[in-house]
């Protein structure tokens, strides 16, 4: 609110404040950025800044906080980190020459899903800004990543599918048009996704119909728009770099949600949130950012095309072969830098001389990098090579124009190459004559005076001048000398022709980092014409560096290149091991196993006991499938396998906290995504389905899931469970084989074989564990008596709840003790109708 009896700088503040009322509003004030009223209270506390009073002598002081500008870029990272948004307001001109108030403007808004300054550690990590435009038909989605400019859009019929892809993304910030539930508001929120109203542009962007030029969908055009000019108004200045959208189906992919990514530990690992101990970690061996970026983005979208899937692994085995040429390759790459994010700069505006010479760098090694592929003589490689272009006048453009070794600034010369341009050249040579002028005006001056200990120095206040020692000063000549400055054994002096000269060497050398600043803005905008060329190298590179990480993860590991067949509905693995666990075991321990489901077998029923290995053995073949469908090798003696269209997965603990559901719903909402959307083409991993509830009600729902996979789904399943009930299933459902995991018994103790064997697991394993634990020997006695009564009912064919009940009835469970009939009489003698609730429960609590 502008306030009476304010400053004119306050009434400024206010009326640029008004527009970005929620953005704490950076306000550049000399060498500082000054947080006023509500920002600098809250931004103090976030920011442990000292907070002050501005007019503190008036009624109304105002709060106030600042910082160096120097140091403004990490509190603006903590805060977006936070989730806030920042505006920047700067001077518009410089102070000392404005006649008034300074003008001053919001340059940049800076929000969670805008953010750029990324640290080294972030290089592998995109930050996507999505959109989303809720529409009669659904909605239409579009993401950037505005540090390299990238841009996807799809359309999605419900909330869900849109609610996984944000997750997926990790997007941080949602441009939302539509109408939002409270519920999912309350998802946004869980999720730490800021929520943020689209914005109108005035007048015509070309960067808006550049992005959607080749968009047909109406919300995926709209969602794109929406996007952009978001981008453009929070980023204030044309974004020359946004790429055009590429428009995606989820059914293009293998599709896995993200909570299936997230159980796999596809990109993180589930206990650490990290990186570490990931499919990631394993397979990225990539030599740049832009690499990482992209082994990223393939493992979170494999494919479903068997020539696309095929092509990937051509290169790979050429590079798996040819030793030689991959460290070749890995050697050249390691000179490219992250020429997505350099890019960018360009097209920001904000690159620097040394920036723009790793680019150049960064090309150079470009047609190194195309003679080992040509040399390798493989013909795939050579191919490879032939579709990219080396650019090499952008090269040439800027080693010709820029130093060898520029300094940071732009503005302070220093930066281009002699000979780039005439004039630059004659200031340069008036600079240096003046300067040889003033050097050799010692020698004389020294010969004119007959003072020998005569200097000609410099200083920033006063210039040039000539230094005469008082015990010489009477030799001084008045006559050409004057007097400037006195020192305490020392005078000062100039001479008209040294200020000429000096003149000359300001002039020449103001004019000549003002030309050299323009011929850097002059080759920035040639290099600029290059983007749309040098982001399809950025990206030819990219998987060039992928598929050269996966030869050699691949080569060191003992990975083999398995055989697509897209609708075999076989599986076929030899001696497949899981990639990660086999990493983080000592060599050779990792037992390898067998998957082999033939076109008769759906599923799997796993039996065995707890830490045998089952949980291991079904991830094994999920991230198996994945890393041949991106195109890598995998961890198995030899593989043929089907083209999975959906990965679904129930695999224990982690539980989906966003959704703030309890652990069997979760469950059970992801069993029903599975019996709901699964095809033939699908693998589902189900582990201890039903445990979340009581062991009647779980077994009888773990069989009714059975049969329905089994009747009506069709999908290759594993499931793995402890209910052994279970396994007389395969009795009535053909499709269906039992396997355990193997254990054996040595001297009294239990030893996990972790191999698959056939067949359902001897039940009694659950006793032997209790045993080799120190269990007392009667319950041990105990339990072995009941297992064999519960055996002996039968309990191995599913029956009616109702029935299984009757299992507790007497005569069935065994003699019961003292206290247990004490507490049966009580039951018997209580009469309800006297008691409150209150007193019932109570009572339970006691018996
Ligand atoms: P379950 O699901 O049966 O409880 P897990 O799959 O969680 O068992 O495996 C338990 C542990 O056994 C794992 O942490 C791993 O260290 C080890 N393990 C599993 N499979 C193998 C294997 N094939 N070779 C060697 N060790 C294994």
């Amino acid at each position: 609110m502008p306030k009476k009896d304010v400053t004119p700088m306050m009434q400024q503040y206010y009326e640029i404040k008004n527009q970005y009322p929620d953005a704490f509003l950076f306000y550049r004030v000399g060498d500082f950025y000054e947080l006023f009223e509500d920002d600098a209270v809250k931004g103090a506390q976030i920011l442990e800044l000292t907070l002050t009073h501005r007019s503190n002598k008036t009624k109304n002081p105002i709060p106030m906080a600042g910082m160096p500008h120097l140091a403004v870029d990490t509190y603006v990272n903590t805060l977006v980190e936070k989730g806030y948004k920042v505006a920047i307001c700067d001077q518009l001109e410089d102070p000392s020459q404005a006649k008034g108030m300074v003008k001053r403007g919001i340059v940049q808004l800076i929000t969670p899903g805008t953010m750029m300054n990324s640290s080294p550690n972030q290089a592998k990590e995109n930050n996507y800004l999505t959109s989303v435009v809720s529409t009669s038909k659904g909605f239409g989605l579009a993401y950037s990543d505005v540090s390299t400019g990238e841009t996807f859009a799809t359309h999605l019929n419900d909330w869900e599918a849109v609610a996984n892809e944000l997750l997926s993304l990790q997007t941080k910030e949602v441009v939302f048009s539509g109408i939002l539930t409270n519920q999912n508001r309350e998802f946004l929120q869980k999720a730490n996704i800021t929520v943020s109203e689209p914005v109108k542009l005035d007048g015509e962007h070309a960067e808006v119909s550049y992005v959607s030029q080749k968009l047909t969908n109406q919300a995926e055009i709209e969602a794109s728009r929406q996007l952009v000019a978001y981008l453009l108004s929070t980023q204030k200045r044309s974004l020359a770099h946004l790429q055009v959208a590429q428009s995606y189906e989820p059914t293009q992919y293998l599709q896995m949600s993200h909570v299936v990514q997230t159980n796999l530990e596809l990109v993180r690992s589930a206990k650490t949130g990290k990186k570490m101990g990931s499919l990631f970690w394993l397979l990225d061996k990539t030599s740049t950012a832009m690499g990482g970026r992209l082994l990223k983005a393939w493992i979170e979208r494999p494919l479903l095309s068997a020539s696309k899937i095929k092509a990937r692994q051509d290169i790979v085995q050429a590079l798996f072969d040819d030793y030689f040429t991959r460290e070749n390759i890995i050697d050249n790459l390691k000179g490219v830098y992250d020429l997505e994010r350099l890019i960018g700069r360009i097209a920001f505006g904000s690159v620097n001389a040394r920036e723009m010479l790793q680019l150049a760098n960064s090309l150079a090694a470009v047609p190194e990098i195309l003679k080992c592929l040509r040399d390798s003589g493989d013909q795939v490689l050579v191919d490879f090579a032939s579709r990219i272009d080396p650019l090499t006048g952008v090269r040439d453009l800027i080693k010709n124009t820029i130093v060898d070794a520029p300094p940071i600034s732009t503005t302070e010369g220093g930066i281009i190459r002699k000979g780039v341009s005439s004039q630059l050249d004659t200031y340069r040579d008036a600079m240096t004559n003046g300067k040889k002028w003033i050097s050799e005006m010692q020698a004389s001056e020294r010969k004119n005076t007959g003072i020998n200990n005569l200097k000609v120095g410099y200083n920033k206040v006063f210039g040039y001048y000539i230094e005469v020692t008082n015990s010489n000063k009477d030799k001084v000549p008045t006559d050409r000398y004057t007097r400037k400055q006195t020192l305490t054994n020392a005078e000062r002096y100039i001479t008209p022709e040294l200020k000429e000269h000096e003149a000359l060497i300001l002039e020449s050398e103001a004019k000549s980092t003002g030309l050299e600043y323009d011929l850097f803005v002059k080759l920035r905008e040639a290099v600029k014409k290059y983007i749309p060329v040098l982001q399809k190298l950025g990206k030819q590179l990219a998987s060039l560096d992928v598929l050269t990480a996966f030869a050699g993860v691949s080569e060191q590991n003992n990975y083999v290149r398995p055989t697509m067949l897209a609708n075999s509905g076989t599986i076929e693995v030899k001696n497949g091991r899981h990639p990660v666990v086999e990493q983080v075991m000592s060599a050779g321990s990792y037992i390898p196993n067998d998957v082999e489901m033939g076109q008769d077998t759906d599923i799997f029923l796993i039996t065995g006991p707890n830490m045998s290995g089952k949980s291991t053995y079904m991830r094994q073949m999920a991230l198996i499938a994945i890393m041949a469908q991106i195109g890598c090798f995998v961890p198995a003696d030899s593989a043929n396998l089907p083209i999975f269209d959906q990965i679904f997965t129930r695999i224990g603990a982690a539980d989906d906290l966003i959704s703030g559901q309890s652990t069997f719903m979760v469950e059970m909402s992801e069993a029903n995504e599975a019996l709901q959307h699964a095809t033939k083409r699908s693998l589902i991993l189900f582990d201890e389905i039903g445990r979340g509830t009581a062991t009647y009600d779980g077994m009888a729902l773990a069989g009714a899931i059975v049969k329905y996979l089994h009747d009506r789904v069709g999908a290759k399943t594993l499931f793995a469970t402890h209910y052994h009930e279970l396994t007389d299933l395969d009795q009535t459902l053909k499709h269906l084989k039992n396997i355990h995991v193997g254990a054996s018994e040595e001297n009294g103790k239990l030893i996990f074989l972790h191999k698959i064997l056939p067949g359902p697991a001897d039940q009694s394993y659950g006793i032997h564990v209790a045993q080799l634990a120190g269990l007392p020997h009667k319950v041990l006695r105990e339990a072995t008596t009941m297992l064999h009564r519960l055996e002996q009912q039968g309990a191995g064919e599913l029956q009616p709840a109702s029935e299984q009940l009757d299992l507790f009835n007497e005569p069935k469970i065994p003699a019961i003790s003292d206290n247990q009939k004490d507490v049966l009489d009580d039951i018997e003698n209580i009469y309800l109708a006297d008691k409150t609730p209150l007193q019932v429960m109570e009572l339970v609590s006691q018996w």
